[in-house]
This record gives structure tokens, C-alpha cells and sequence, in this order.
């Protein structure tokens, strides 16, 4: 199976290219050039397996280029019962009364779903730069809204000819998300703060991936970039596994018939995520809807409803700062399966996006999105009243991304009636990397110079839900990392980084 790019270049790479370069020459994202089926026997199969046996299933589907071994070896090491709380990566739970189910993705090293493509990605990438012989070590960017960098720097540390620097909002991430990555520990990894949103610092890695300077700059000193962020294939590829695993789980738990379809509702930012689930359908997974629940940046919502993307808007910090994006870089791919396979179409859309800030896809598309998707929003306050209405009805803690997905499943429900069939609702994170919010949710005080552990400490003694051993282990932990820049000079920091390959 190949890999080509969105925007219609000819080029045509095996997965192990595409893993190990990130993105494309041309600035698009690499594809498959078609969608594998799960076969039926397979699936039901599935069910009967560990976590690890279900990912070799899927990965093996995409990652031709890769032996059945490799990727056992992979996904052993990635999916380890130690790594996740509680032994399983992604347990689905039923709440006693809601309405639908939680796809809890959260039980890994950093307590957010990033860890379930993250913790997989340096072992495709390691694997991958030996099988296009690489000469240089690949020097890691990312750019991040709060988890990414985390799961990003976890995964990568200390993994032999790889780097990587993370780049985040400086006032964009939590207390906690900022603690985690500012202590990190590794020799090959850096974090720096820019002095702007997180589309800047996105924007800002993109540039630097097509600078061909820079780039000629980073070989003489043995590196060559590469992307742990959704842009990445090898990102999106296990995010697939856990829609498989959930409607195997659904199914053994007796809440769906096999082949009777569910709706799946994502807490979306970059669109990768949901995008996983998409791309899971096309596989053959029963879909109903997908639901694409955003906060108060809600480009997206309203791009799904009207076919208009305009990202000329006021941008908002909130509650759930991995959403705070107006810019949603996976969106490019659905563009591209939509238009069945258009580059060029694409290609004008994204110029367009870079020159005015906005575009409008035609009747053609908008029929089809609005064939499988619905959207909806929601600002800070309802996030709060649904973190609460989810504890005391339900007994469940969420946090507030997880919430914002509820609140848009719930809207779902009542506005079509069509969400009385098995539905699973994607949580995200664990509600203690944003305490300070969830616990304002439940008591309805905002405290002031409150640090975040004595949130964490009160809102565990306040519901008894344990805090996890990651968040509980940061305290001791010192700070390693707190330098910053304007958006303009990430490539200075790149280069500072880098330094020479040892
Ligand atoms: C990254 C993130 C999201 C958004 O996921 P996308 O794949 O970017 O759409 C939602 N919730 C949490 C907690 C995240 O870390």
C-alpha cells in the first residue's frame, strides 16, 4: 500500500516514507491511496483479543512495508498492560443511566488520548528511518495545544537518533499540561513557549517543514525534520484500533448487535481524532453519525453545517485549551476523500485558506458531509453545568473536553431523536489535568492562587475518584525547562537546538 499526497503531486511513498517525513514536499498529507476492509471474521475475532493483537489487525491493513513481527514487536512494547492504569488502553465504560457510553482513551503515561497514537509512533519511526535507510537522525517538531507535547516528549525520550522540541501557546495550556512538559526529563528533548495561540505555533512549524534552507541547514548537521503531530500518518493510523476495539467491547458488553451501527461523538480541535473514526467507517465500521462536538472556537461547527470554513474570527482560551484551534490541519484529508481523491481541488481550498482565511466547498461536498457528520458547540459555562449534571446524574467525572462532547451528544439527541441506538462518546483526558476548572464545575466557586495540586487534592477528597500516579509523581519533579520566543524566531530555537548529531 502506498501513501500520496492531498494536495495531487505525483508522489507515491511506502508507509515507512510517509511515517518518517511527516508531510509531504508539496504541503499536503500523506493518504493511502485506498481504504483496506476489516473482514467480518476478522472483526468478530478482534473481540477475543488483547488491546495489542487488535492494533497488529488494523496496522497491518496500512503498514505493508512492515512485517506481521515488526508490528507485534511494536505494538507489544506500545500497548504493555504496565504502561495504562488499570491494564487496558482504552476501556469503554457505561455510566448507570446515560445515555451512551465512554470510550475512556486517558489511562496511559500522560493521562490524555494522545498516548494511544504516542505511544506507538517511535517505534514505527525508529523502524521506519531504518528502512529508508536513513543517514540523518530525525529531529522532531511539534507544536502543541497541551497534550501532544507531553505524549510527544514521553514517547520520544531518551529514543536512540531522534530529537524532539515541542512548541506551545505561552498562555494556551493548563497549570498541569504546563507543569507536565516543563519537567519532562530525556537527554534528546526541549520545550519552549511561544509568545502567541497554538495556530501560530502550528503555522510556524508548517513553515519550517517546507524551508528549504533550514532544512539544508539541519542535514549538515545530520537531522532531517520529521512530525509527531496528527499531520503525521503513523499518528492517525492506531487512533483507528480504538473504534474497532469500542464497538468489539459494545458488542461482548451486549449493548449492540453485531453489525447494528452506533454514533461515535468526538471532542474535536485538529480533526485527527475524528478523522480516525471516519477513516474506521470506511473500514467498515457501523457508523450512524459522527458527532463533532467543538467549544467556543467553533470553526468547525460551522464549516459542517454550512460548508463555509472561515477562520477570520476572534480566537478563545478556554476551558478545554486541546481545542482551542481555528485551524484543524486533518480537515485537508476529508477534503481529499470527499472529492474523491480532487488535489487539485484541495490544493485551491488551502491556498485559499493561507491567502484570506477562508473558503467554501460546493453542494457536492456539503451533501456528503452532512451525510455523516453533526456538529455542535459549546461555550465555557455549559461545559461547566455538563461536568456537573454528568456527576450528579450520572456519578461520572469528565473533564471538560470530555464534557463539551457530552453537552454536543446530548444536543444531538434532542434536536434529531437519533440517539436512542448504541452511542459512544470519546473521553479524552483525565479530569485532574484540568482540576481547577472541574472543580469550579462542581462547587460552583472559582478559587483564586489555588495551585494546581491543591486542586487536585480537593477535588479528589471532594468525588474519592483517585488521582493518577503521573499527575501525583510531577509534585517532586523540577522545573527542567522555561524558555520562550516570539513566533517569528522558532527557527533560531530550532537551530540552537539541534546543535550537532552526537
Ligand atoms: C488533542 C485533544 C483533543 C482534540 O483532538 P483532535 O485529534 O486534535 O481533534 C480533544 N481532547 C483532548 C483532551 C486532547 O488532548
Amino acid at each position: 500500500m502506498n501513501y500520496k499526497s492531498t494536495r495531487g503531486s505525483c508522489v507515491c511513498v511506502p508507509a515507512a516514507r510517509a511515517v518518517a517525513q511527516g508531510i509531504c514536499e508539496d504541503g499536503g498529507l500523506f493518504v493511502p491511496e485506498r481504504f483496506p476492509a476489516l473482514s467480518r471474521e476478522e472483526f468478530e475475532t478482534m473481540g477475543r483479543e488483547s488491546y495489542a493483537r487488535r492494533a497488529d489487525r488494523i496496522l497491518s491493513l496500512f503498514l505493508t512495508d512492515f512485517t506481521r513481527e515488526e508490528i507485534g514487536e511494536c505494538t507489544a512494547k506500545a500497548y504493555a498492560p504496565e504502561l495504562f492504569q488499570g491494564g487496558f488502553p482504552a476501556p469503554l465504560v457505561y455510566p448507570q443511566g446515560a445515555p451512551a457510553s465512554f470510550l475512556e482513551l486517558w489511562h496511559g503515561p500522560t493521562c490524555a488520548f494522545k498516548d494511544m497514537a504516542l505511544r506507538l509512533l517511535p517505534h514505527l519511526m525508529t523502524k521506519s528511518l531504518e528502512k529508508i535507510h536513513a543517514e540523518n537522525g530525525a529531529l522532531i517538531l511539534v507544536a502543541t495545544s497541551g497534550d501532544t507535547g507531553k505524549a510527544a516528549l514521553e514517547g520520544f525520550r531518551d529514543v536512540k537518533g531522534t530529537r524532539v522540541l515541542v512548541f506551545y501557546p505561552q498562555d494556551g495550556v493548563s497549570p498541569m499540561q504546563h507543569r507536565q512538559m516543563c519537567t519532562q526529563e530525556g537527554a534528546n528533548v526541549s520545550v519552549c513557549a511561544v509568545r502567541g495561540n497554538f495556530d501560530d505555533a502550528q503555522t510556524g512549524v508548517k513553515r519550517m517543514f517546507a524551508d528549504a534552507e533550514l532544512k539544508r541547514e539541519l542535514a549538515k548537521s545530520g537531522w532531517m525534520f520529521s512530525s509527531a503531530n496528527s499531520i503525521n500518518w503513523g499518528r492517525l493510523v492506531p487512533q483507528i484500533v480504538y473504534y474497532f476495539s469500542a464497538y468489539c467491547d459494545l458488542v461482548s458488553a451486549g449493548r449492540a448487535r453485531f453489525g447494528e451501527k452506533i454514533n461515535i461523538t468526538v471532542p474535536t480541535g485538529n480533526f485527527g481524532n475524528i478523522l480516525a473514526a471516519y477513516y474506521a467507517m470506511k473500514m467498515g465500521l457501523p457508523v450512524k453519525r459522527l458527532i463533532c462536538a467543538s467549544n467556543a472556537n467553533n470553526v468547525l461547527t460551522e464549516f459542517l453545517t454550512t460548508g463555509v470554513y472561515d477562520r477570520n474570527r476572534r480566537f478563545y482560551t478556554t476551558l478545554s485549551p486541546s481545542m482551542d484551534i481555528l485551524v484543524s490541519s486533518n480537515l485537508e484529508r476529508l477534503l481529499y476523500d470527499l472529492t474523491g481523491g480532487d488535489g487539485e481541488r484541495v490544493a485551491a481550498w488551502m491556498l485559499q485558506l493561507s491567502r484570506t482565511g477562508r473558503y467554501e466547498v460546493e453542494a457536492d461536498v456539503k451533501e456528503k458531509l452532512h451525510g455523516v457528520f453533526y456538529a455542535s458547540c459549546c461555550g465555557d459555562a455549559e461545559t461547566r453545568a455538563e461536568i456537573r449534571r454528568m456527576y450528579e446524574e450520572y456519578g461520572y467525572l469528565c473533564d471538560p473536553h470530555t464534557a463539551v462532547a457530552a453537552h454536543a451528544f446530548r444536543s444531538f439527541a434532542d434536536e434529531t431523536g437519533e440517539g436512542t441506538i448504541p452511542s459512544v462518546v470519546v473521553s479524552t483526558a483525565s479530569p485532574y489535568k484540568f482540576a481547577p476548572g472541574v472543580l469550579h464545575a462542581l462547587t460552583g466557586e472559582k478559587a483564586e492562587r489555588e495551585s494546581e495540586f491543591e486542586a487536585v487534592e480537593r477535588l479528589s477528597r471532594l468525588t474519592g475518584v483517585p488521582v493518577p500516579a503521573p499527575i501525583e509523581s510531577l509534585r517532586k519533579k523540577p522545573v527542567r525547562f522555561c524558555g520562550s520566543c516570539g513566533a517569528e524566531e522558532m527557527g533560531r530555537a530550532v537551530l540552537a537546538f539541534a546543535g550537532t548529531k552526537d
